[in-house]
């Protein structure tokens, strides 16, 4: 399959990716992420980036356009893709057309996660995310799972465990339905872990973080830019009868769900 997530900052996209990416064996492509890379390893697409995403302004269209096209080729893209966050203007949606055809493919479907902006400041203030796996927790809506600990939050990202070293327990539950999809033959790079997401505990100790740009000054400029230039991208596939809307207000798992439907 090959899926586009469209929503403002907050939305959730990228709390669904991860399971929408091992259901159906897709890679993962955030220009955000990759962005945020570029401009921590100041390459030079990451020195010109950064003025523009610390304003919560998009980088320019041909900048992100070269990053997708790279990405696209890689060997984990080739059974599909999610593209999050991208395209994020009509002009970016026209050349992702043009690179599609000219591999004789095309998108399958457009989720938008539909949500009102005054719930986003909650959720954007909130956010922590794990750096090396890209994982996103929120102070209260999806606080990071810590055995035997009641005080979870300031657990993780104070750092302060009683042992350094990376440790990881599995349920009974989530090892039993691993035996399952492995005998099926059904599982893909990365998604081992990923399929004891609701039963198991990875803690690795390593402190979580905050975005820069995840203030309530910054975040306003990012919904003036959605609305400006991501919402017609909206209509731009819906006129191509490939639009699906989401309640992204409702809780993850509801959101979850609804994806499943969508795409099944
Ligand atoms: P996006 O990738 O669209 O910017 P995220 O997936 O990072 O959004 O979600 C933003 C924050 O809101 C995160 O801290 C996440 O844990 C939390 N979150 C995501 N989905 C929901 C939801 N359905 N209900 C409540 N909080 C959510
Ligand atoms: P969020 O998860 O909150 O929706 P992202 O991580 O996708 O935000 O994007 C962070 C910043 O990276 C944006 O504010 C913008 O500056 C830049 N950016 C990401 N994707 C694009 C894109 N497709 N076009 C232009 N700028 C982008
Ligand atoms: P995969 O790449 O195989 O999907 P992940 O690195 O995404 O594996 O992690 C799988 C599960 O472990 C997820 O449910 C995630 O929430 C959880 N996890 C990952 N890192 C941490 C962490 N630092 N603290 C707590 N849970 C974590």
């Amino acid at each position: 399959k090959r899926l586009i997530l469209i929503g403002p900052p907050g939305s959730g996209k990228g709390t669904q990716s991860p399971m929408i990416k091992d259901d159906y064996c897709l890679c993962h492509l955030a220009t955000g992420d990759m962005l945020r890379a570029a401009v921590a390893a100041k390459t030079p697409l990451g020195i010109k980036a950064k003025e523009a995403m610390d304003k919560g302004e998009l980088v320019s269209d041909d900048l992100v356009v070269g990053i997708i096209d790279e990405a696209m080729k890689k060997p984990s893209c080739q059974k599909g893709f999610i593209l999050d966050g991208f395209p994020r203007t009509v002009v970016q949606a026209q050349k992702l057309d043009e690179m599609l055809e000219k591999q004789g493919t095309k998108i399958d479907k457009v989720l938008n996660f539909a949500i009102d902006d005054s719930i986003l400041e909650e959720r954007i203030t909130g956010r922590w995310i794990h750096p090396s796996s890209g994982r996103t927790y929120h102070t209260k809506f999806a606080p990071p799972k810590v055995p035997g600990l009641d005080d979870v939050g300031s657990f993780i990202w104070t750092d302060a465990l009683p042992d350094p070293s990376i440790f990881i327990t599995y349920a009974n539950e989530a090892l039993a339905q691993l035996a399952k999809v492995e005998a099926l033959g059904l599982e893909c790079p990365g998604s081992r872990l990923t399929m004891c997401r609701s039963l198991s505990f990875i803690v690795t100790g390593e402190p979580l973080i905050q975005r820069k740009d995840d203030t309530p000054a910054v975040l306003k400029s990012r919904l003036e830019a959605f609305h400006r230039q991501t919402e017609p991208v909206i209509d731009y596939y819906g006129s191509k009868g490939i639009l699906a809307n989401l309640p992204a207000e409702k809780p993850p798992k509801e959101v979850t769900s609804e994806v499943q439907k969508v795409l099944s």
